[in-house]
């Protein structure tokens, strides 16, 4: 399982979550399950960031492209609203 960031809404999901692997085999672009069927999960809170800031990284968890932090390092570029 890892997490992506959500292209469309920039918001914080899991592969096994949302539209990941499936997107991956239909050659689409990945999206959160907010984006992809109108709802959230709620398996876990929607937290937002900025879109586009963050990658998956090698063990699977998200990190600040340009800065390089994850983890709770990331928590100062979350954002209640969804990324317009
Ligand atoms: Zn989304």
């Amino acid at each position: 399982m890892s997490l992506f960031q959500c292209p469309k809404c920039g918001c914080r999901e899991n592969t096994a979550t949302g539209y990941y692997w499936e997107a991956e085999l239909d050659d689409k672009e990945p999206l959160c399950s907010a984006c992809h069927t109108g709802e959230w999960h709620n398996k876990f809170p929607r937290v937002f960031y900025p879109k586009g800031i963050l990658k998956t990284n090698e063990v699977g968890n998200l990190q600040h492209i340009q800065t390089g932090v994850g983890g709770r390092q990331l928590e100062q570029y979350e954002s209640e609203e969804e990324q317009a």
